[in-house]
Formats: C-alpha cells, sequence, structure tokens
C-alpha cells in the first residue's frame, strides 16, 4: 500500500484533522482492501461531511480506480442531527449491526456524494460537491 492509499479523513477544505461523528460500516483495514463510511465534522470550517473510503487492490488494472473518495457536504444542523437522533449507543462503533446502523449505511450508499479526484494537485478538492441531508423516518436517523 503506497502512502496515498493511507486514509485521510482530514477536512477537505482547510485539512485540519476532523472529529469522527459516527462510524457507520467499516471493513479492514486489510492488505490489499479497506473500505469505510464515516461522518465527520470540522469543528473550524462549521461544516461536516459524509465520507466514503475504498480501497481495492482487486480492481483489473484500467477497469476502475483502487483507490475511490466520495463525499458530500452535510450542513451543521444535519450533523447535530445525527447526534440528537441517531438511535444506537454506540455511534462509533464501525462493527455495529444494528437497525440504525444498517439504515446509516444502506441510505448512505443511494445519497448522492461526490467523487473526489484521488491523484494529480485537484486530490481531494471540495469544489463543486453535492449535499447530503438527514431525516427521520421511523426513529431511525437516515441520510437522502
Ligand atoms: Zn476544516
Ligand atoms: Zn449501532
Amino acid at each position: 500500500m503506497s502512502r496515498w492509499h493511507t486514509p485521510s479523513d482530514n477536512c477537505l477544505i482547510c485539512h485540519g484533522a476532523q472529529e469522527v461523528v459516527i462510524g457507520v460500516r467499516e471493513r479492514g483495514p486489510h492488505e490489499r482492501m479497506h473500505d469505510y463510511v464515516r461522518v465527520l465534522f470540522c469543528a473550524a470550517c462549521d461544516v461536516g461531511e459524509v465520507r466514503t473510503f475504498s480501497y481495492d487492490d482487486f480492481v483489473a488494472y484500467g477497469e476502475e480506480d483502487d483507490v475511490m473518495v466520495w463525499s458530500g457536504v452535510l450542513v451543521t444542523a444535519d450533523v447535530d442531527r445525527l447526534r440528537a437522533e441517531f438511535a444506537c449507543g454506540t455511534p462509533l462503533d464501525h462493527k455495529c449491526q444494528c437497525a440504525q446502523h444498517i439504515r446509516a449505511y444502506d441510505s448512505n450508499v443511494r445519497a448522492n456524494k461526490t467523487l473526489l479526484a484521488e491523484y494529480g494537485p485537484a486530490r481531494h478538492s471540495p469544489d463543486g460537491r453535492t449535499t447530503v441531508t438527514v431525516r427521520v423516518t421511523d426513529g431511525l436517523a437516515e441520510f437522502c
């Protein structure tokens, strides 16, 4: 794994460290595969995001990138809604399989995130990112 494959959860805007608000799901890190979904919050910029990181060394050459990072902006009000409404006592537990964690993962897949450039000078540029919102359905927080 090269240094480019080391995941960074730093803020896309100010490059500072971010708080992990929700650990939605994580597999790995394994030597040739690592992926996760997290809700991150930057106190300095007062903005959050849903971040998906996927490293898969098994993709066929030229088929797709081995590292794919997706992000959607979450405004602070939606981050606060998640903190208040996330119906699980261990929101940072990526391995949790409760109904709330599963709903968060499933709804994140459908949410409109932006694929970030992984290589080149525009790596992880926040320009043109889509915004994801949070709603509560049947007592469970979900992304939409
Ligand atoms: Zn920031
Ligand atoms: Zn849970």
